[in-house]
């Protein structure tokens, strides 16, 4: 039988860096780069969903970001943003008919504003962040296209699906193809898809990649304090060792390039 899901690509659009021993209690300091990962989901009769959108550019060079970079020192050029590695694919902006944003962080939001045309898709938890934003959601409205509201789908994970029996999901396109689970502790509602075709589940940032999953119970005070609610992002994390202890195979956003690209190989290839 031929796959509703035809292909998945992955481009790191800009890197953040960190240090493990500012993150992690008990670990050897080393400097981390974070890839902010976006995921190009080519579907056989929709088309292109974009999960996603990486890091915008200003956000390395405007002087009102500055605070931000404090905290999150960003490393990218121009042509790391997302717009630029699709046309190097020959994929232009208008080709993507859906973007589906996990929730609005600077490195998730950023290239949003490339794709006026798409249909923008949130859990119904991160459009409530959105309406009401506090400073700590970091949400930067100003990388969102002006068409953003209009062109807007709220999604509700609320169905049981014996297919990922986990968690709530939203069947998105009604094919069974991409399940979304809506998962709170990062930030609220963070946008989780599961793609049966591949077995695979794509996790937002429920942890800092799945090689540090062991170490986030020994997350440091202010990195903790960063995430929305410290409780359920323990609870994320616990969700995630249970998925893949089952087998299914996890990649989070900010998981290293080699470990997102080997993976995507062999199930593009293989699976
Ligand atoms: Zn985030």
């Amino acid at each position: 039988m031929s796959k509703i899901i035809e292909s998945i690509d992955y481009f790191p659009a800009g890197y953040c860096t960190s240090y493990t021993g500012l993150l992690f209690k008990g670990v050897k300091n080393k400097k981390m780069t974070f890839p902010a990962g976006v995921f190009l989901i080519k579907h056989r009769d929709k088309g292109y969903l974009l999960y996603d959108t990486g890091y915008h550019y200003d956000i390395k060079t405007k002087l009102r970001y500055g605070f931000y970079r404090l905290g999150t020192p960003v490393q990218m050029t121009e042509k790391d943003q997302i717009s630029y590695l699709l046309e190097a694919k020959g994929i232009k902006p208008e080709e993507i008919n859906y973007v589906l944003l996990s929730h609005l962080h600077p490195d998730h939001l950023g290239g949003a504003s490339f794709f006026p045309h798409a249909t923008f898709i949130l859990t119904k938890e991160v459009y409530e962040v959105y309406q009401k934003p506090k400073l700590k959601d970091l949400i930067f409205k100003e990388f969102l296209p002006t068409s953003f509201e209009k062109n807007l789908t709220i999604i509700r994970a609320d169905q049981q699906d014996s297919t990922f029996p986990y968690r709530p999901i939203c069947d998105l396109f009604g094919d069974g193809s991409i399940l979304v689970a809506s998962v709170d502790g990062h930030a609220r509602g963070q946008a989780c898809l599961y793609l049966p075709d591949f077995n695979l589940l794509i996790a937002a940032d429920l942890c800092w990649g799945i090689d540090l999953l062991p170490y986030t119970k020994q997350m440091h005070l202010i990195p903790s304090l960063v995430q929305d609610n410290k409780v359920d992002y323990i609870k994320g994390t616990e969700f995630l060792e249970e998925v893949l202890k089952d087998s299914i195979e996890v990649l989070v956003s900010h998981d290293p390039v080699e470990r997102i690209e080997s993976i995507l190989y062999e199930k593009n290839n293989l699976s």
